[in-house]
């Protein structure tokens, strides 16, 4: 049977990243995750993985650094198999509030993680990709926040993400004839880090009664769909986003 490849995960250590790096690895693949600055639960992720019996590494790599978004592909192991897919899943939020409050510093660091890191990151998968006559796939984790926009809370956030699904739109049809498919996944709110780090961990449990299943997801269950996108299941799938938000 052929090596079904390297996997990397963008903020793949904690949350919806975990998640898809699990599910990733049970799935046969090798997988490389990175984090921004805490070693500790990238470190014990990947032991959990190799003592299943799984192919894991991790790198430490600041995505909206875009020096680091370039070379990143340069530092995969070199005992990894080929990269197979990208999972674009690192992102930042900023604190939770009103535009009229949000920083510029905050508007920056949202876009060149979120956006740029994506693209710069994309176009480094997909230029290696092209040269080496290979097919591959890309699934860029966006936000139901790109379609609600997210008012009061993280507007730019949103606008963020809708970038990310219009790149994801446009770059699967640009590149559907040489075999490289990218879709999005439109998660709603999921338990997760993300919300302290926004500044309420409760938030999740505030917003649920506003989400037609009346609870938030659970990270494995992103991964799952994240997963789908990855495998041959979706062979036919390219330019979608795929909402997994409860009904949002
Ligand atoms: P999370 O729990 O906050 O995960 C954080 C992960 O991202 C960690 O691995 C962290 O590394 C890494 N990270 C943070 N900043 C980074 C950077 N600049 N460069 C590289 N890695 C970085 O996040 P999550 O909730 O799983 O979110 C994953 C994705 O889903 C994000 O794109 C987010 O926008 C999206 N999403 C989440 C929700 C939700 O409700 N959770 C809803 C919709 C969409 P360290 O451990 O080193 O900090």
């Amino acid at each position: 049977m052929n090596d079904p490849g390297t996997v990397l995960i963008t903020g793949g250590s904690r949350g919806i990243g975990a998640a898809t790096a699990r599910l990733a690895a049970a799935a046969g693949h090798a997988v490389c995750i990175t984090y921004a600055t805490q070693q500790r639960p990238a470190d014990a992720l990947v032991a959990e993985i190799v003592a299943a019996g799984g192919r894991a590494a991790c790198l430490q790599a600041n995505v909206g650094d875009p020096q680091v978004a370039e070379t990143l592909l340069d530092r995969l192991p070199t005992a990894l198999p080929p990269l197979y897919g990208l999972v674009n899943n690192a992102g930042i939020t900023g604190p939770l509030g009103g535009f009229a409050q949000a920083s510029r510093s905050t508007l920056e660091q949202v876009l060149d993680v979120n956006v740029l890191g994506t693209m710069l990151l994309t176009q480094q998968a997909v230029r290696r990709w092209c040269a080496a006559g290979r097919a591959g796939v890309v699934v860029n984790v966006s936000s139901i926040a790109a379609t609600l926009g997210a008012p009061g809370e993280y507007v730019h956030y949103a606008a963020s993400k809708a970038a990310v699904e219009a790149f994801t739109v446009g770059l699967a049809k640009e590149l559907a004839e040489q075999g490289i498919r990218i879709n999005a996944v439109s998660p709603g709110t999921t338990l997760t880090d993300i919300h302290a780090a926004a500044g309420e961990p409760g938030r999740p449990q505030r917003v649920a009664a506003r989400i037609p299943m009346r609870r938030p997801g659970e990270a494995p269950e992103i991964a799952e769909a994240i997963l789908w996108l990855l495998s041959d299941k979706a062979s036919y799938v390219t330019g979608s986003v795929l909402k997994v938000a409860g009904g949002l």
